[in-house]
């Protein structure tokens, strides 16, 4: 039998979180009631004057390719969004529509990254960067965080990784992040943009979680930070966790224009543009407002706390509290360095956990941290209590 698959397909394992939404799902199927703390996806519906806009776009015949970059009424809303919210200016050819921002940072990584290209990751990470790094032959270089960093790198540690690096070309920065919950202060981002600018190295900026923050805490654009890191930035956010519409699919890219042209043409070759139904729902989402995304970062909050303090009444396991977006992760290298009946990693312990205890939660190793695994709170606070005791009867059958 030939070999048709190529090297570069083989060198990809595929996305740890949709593997382990899918093995629940698949369970699910079967009849067997698992609960789902694997998938980052807000629970909730679409809010109904979002999806009001699509159906109204269905019957308006709205359903013709659009220009690739993104229809201007809803790059327009962007801008205005940008400007509003986070006090960025952008020109409409700034700005660059995708399908989803999981795409947005593909075609922006492969606009911008030359084979041997390296790219600066913090650890731990989402889970689709590297994999998104080495699909463009770049080379992610990973910078490691930890709880006594608040998972933040800083920028001394910056300027020291960059200091043994041969091809730096790009920071992939993520605030609020996936899976810790870290948020960059403006002070840490002003620290962090000055190295970049000293060493013209570009930021993909990733906000996707903008909305999900906690606690009094702001959210703050590395972009935000002077007109000299902001020639530099990549600035990609989106619609699907901010406005519950992950399977609508918009993202999208705001950065110098001679990049987000050269990541344009690239989608016009791959996906040609975003559904154009998506497109005017997301012009509602970003437009409008009926009180229902306050509503949600309200739930997520009570859950973040709820979900926190009773992780850390289980023995042995230590969790800590979350500034944003709707994950955190959980310390449980007690169960592995100790080898529990034969656990020898989080993988192992994530397999036990969804077999027997029917909890899906994914593995720390698929972030780039060994000794974790990460829990969504994106779920209701009766699936978070029995999700919970089931994580505590099933770590207790294994001591
Ligand atoms: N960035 C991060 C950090 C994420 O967690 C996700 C979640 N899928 C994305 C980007 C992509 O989101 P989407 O493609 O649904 O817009
Ligand atoms: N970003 C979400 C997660 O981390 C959705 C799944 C994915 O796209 O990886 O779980």
């Amino acid at each position: 039998m030939p070999e048709y698959v190529s090297q570069r397909a083989k060198s990809i394992k595929s996305s740890p979180t949709l593997t382990m939404h899918a093995k629940a799902r698949e369970m699910a199927a079967k009849g067997i009631d698992v609960i789902n703390f694997g998938v980052g996806e807000p629970d909730f519906d679409t809010p109904d004057y979002i999806k009001n806009a699509g159906i109204q776009a269905i019957q308006d015949n709205f359903t013709r390719y659009t220009a690739a970059a993104g229809i201007p009424e809803l790059r327009k809303a962007i801008v205005a969004k940008l400007k509003n919210e986070n006090h960025l200016d952008y020109s409409l050819d700034e700005i660059l529509v995708s399908p989803g921002a999981k795409a947005s940072i593909a075609t922006v990584l492969m606009a911008i990254c030359n084979p041997g290209d390296e790219v600066l990751i913090p650890a731990p990470y989402w889970v689709s960067y590297p994999s998104q790094v080495e699909m463009v032959d770049a080379i992610p270089v990973y910078m490691s965080t930890d709880e006594s960093t608040d998972f933040k790198i800083s920028a001394e540690q910056l300027s020291n990784t960059l200091a043994a690096l041969k091809k730096p070309k790009v920071l992939l920065l993520n605030s609020p992040n996936n899976p810790t919950g870290a948020v960059y202060n403006r002070t840490e981002l002003e620290a962090i943009a000055a190295v970049c600018v000293k060493h013209d190295l570009l930021v993909i900026s990733d906000e996707i979680y903008e909305k999900m923050i906690y606690d009094g805490e702001e959210h703050y654009s590395i972009a935000q930070v002077s007109d000299e890191i902001k020639q530099r930035t990549i600035v990609i956010n989106g619609v699907s966790k901010a406005f519950a519409m992950t399977g609508w699919r918009l993202g999208y890219a705001a950065g110098p224009v001679d990049i987000i042209k050269a990541a344009t043409c690239l989608q016009g070759h791959t996906t040609s543009c975003v559904t154009s139904i998506t497109q005017k729902a997301s012009v509602a989402a970003l437009t409008e407002d009926d009180g229902s995304i306050e509503k949600m970062r309200l739930e997520f909050d009570r859950r973040r706390t709820f979900l926190v303090d009773e992780i850390n009444q289980i023995p042995h396991v230590s969790c800590a509290l979350p500034k944003g977006a709707f994950y955190t992760m959980a310390n449980v290298g007690y169960y592995v360095k100790n080898n529990c009946k034969g656990i020898a990693d989080t993988n192992d312990l994530c397999v036990y956990l969804l077999e027997k205890a029917h909890i899906a939660v994914v593995t720390g190793t698929a972030f780039g941290m060994e000794n974790y695994v990460r829990f969504s709170y994106a779920n209701s606070m009766e699936n978070l209590r029995e999700g919970l005791r089931r994580f505590k009867k099933g770590l207790e059958s294994l001591l």
